[in-house]
């Protein structure tokens, strides 16, 4: 599940956490989380329960932990990752069919083990899951850095070619119309763009599609873009989702997780 979103350096915090988050109701505990004796029985396999010969209490390996009675355990590893790919409780609650407080009692489970023994994941966390419509808090990652500028590459090579084949004819007598890599074919008279089959196709002012990215990628809201590129704030309203889905299609996914959202 590790991904370009989450900081290099925190990967093998991140990993740890997980692999703790799956082991939590096979650990057998040592002893008897309300009176500490260490002679207990089992007495149930599934789920994994004991039987404390002192006090003669039930427990189970999530007694007295910030996971009590959250069962079952594989929630918790699957809510994280979905956290850190921006899915919002909402729509983590709709793909498990239950309901959206089940899923932020989890989630502040999660957080209060993490800033336990992971402080630094912690931060990152909060701050990358603070969904809010507050600022995203998280400086971009050298990874997402690194697709922004392929991404852009990509996207500029396509915009300032100036000679391609008929996608029709394959004649290579072709004319470029406009900005937006669109050409004619003199052979056939047919129209064709090599921005087809993408969002992005027919969208206004390719001029300013670069600067838009560098205002997406840094986390400006519709809003503050429309205005710094002295634009109609409907017309940008539409942009993201075209962007983000253009990111998926080109294989960016990361950054189209990153951008789809503030
Ligand atoms: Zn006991
Ligand atoms: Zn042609």
């Amino acid at each position: 599940m590790l991904n370009d979103l989450i900081p290099q350096a925190l990967h093998s915090d991140v990993n740890q956490f997980l692999h703790e988050l799956m082991q939590l109701g096979q650990h057998v505990p040592t002893h008897c989380p309300y009176c500490q004796n260490q002679t207990f029985s089992q007495t149930r396999a599934e789920p994994l329960t004991f039987r404390c010969k002192a006090c003669l209490k039930y427990f189970n390996p999530l007694t007295h932990t910030p996971f009590n009675r959250l069962q079952p355990v594989a929630w918790l590893t699957r809510i994280l990752c979905d956290r850190v790919n921006r899915k919002t409780y909402q729509e983590i609650a709709d793909t498990l069919d239950c309901d959206i407080k089940k899923i932020m009692r989890r989630d502040k489970a999660i957080k209060k083990q993490m800033q336990l023994h992971f402080p630094d994941v912690y931060q990152w966390y909060c701050a990358h899951n603070d969904v809010a419509g507050q600022f995203n808090t998280n400086p971009i990652n050298d990874a997402l850095s690194a697709q922004h500028q392929a991404f852009k590459q990509k996207l500029s090579e396509i915009l300032t070619t100036t000679n391609s084949p008929c996608l029709y004819c394959h004649s290579p007598h072709t004319v470029k119309v406009g900005q937006r890599a669109t050409f004619r074919c003199d052979r056939c008279r047919r129209g064709f763009s090599l921005l087809r089959d993408t969002p992005i196709m027919r969208l206004p002012h390719a001029d300013l599609w670069l600067t838009y990215l560098d205002l997406l990628v840094a986390k400006h809201s519709n809003y503050a873009i429309a205005s710094q590129l002295c634009m109609n704030s409907g017309t940008i309203g539409t942009w993201r989702r075209r962007w983000c889905y253009t990111m998926q299609l080109w294989g960016f996914e990361s950054l189209a997780i990153w951008c789809q959202r503030l």
